[in-house]
């Protein structure tokens, strides 16, 4: 079986080689596709998991009681477009440039096609404009 997922590891995590127990334990295989982690900063993974469907939720679980949090990709992210002020704040916390601001209108633009439902602009702005929406 064949799961992404979005891993957001917390401050105190990053360090730790939880993806090398992922492979060891629980033989998964980990195709990262995008990465942001820096030694002492909390961090994100793009990441595309391949295992026996058992090994890959109790893989899944292991990370979780260790800190990480596991989004799955079958949900989307929607925001109130109406009441945007255009303040760029979800722009700037928008890890993958689903959110962009800039010239010629400095209005925001949504692409759906690359947002990793991270949930960053959920907390960054102002307005709560942004919900998330699941889906099977
Ligand atoms: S959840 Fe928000 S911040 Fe994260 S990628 Fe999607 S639009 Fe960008
Ligand atoms: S943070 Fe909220 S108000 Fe600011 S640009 Fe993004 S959606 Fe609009």
């Amino acid at each position: 079986m064949i799961k992404k997922v979005v891993l957001s590891f917390p401050v105190d995590a990053t360090d730790r080689s939880l993806m090398y127990d992922l492979v060891k334990r629980y033989d998964i295989r980990i195709n990262i596709l995008k990465a942001e982690i820096e030694a002492g900063k909390s961090g994100k993974l793009l990441v595309e998991l391949e295992a026996d469907e058992l090994l890959l939720e109790q893989g899944l679980v292991f990370l979780t009681d260790n800190g990480v949090t596991v989004s799955p990709l079958a949900s989307k992210i929607s925001y109130d477009e109406s009441r945007c002020i255009n303040c760029g704040n979800c722009a700037s916390a928008c890890f993958s440039h689903a959110l962009t601001i800039g010239e010629p209108d400095w209005k925001l633009k949504f692409n759906p096609e690359k947002c990793i439902v991270c949930k960053l602009c959920l907390k960054s702005c102002p307005l709560k404009l942004f919900r998330i929406e699941f889906s099977e």
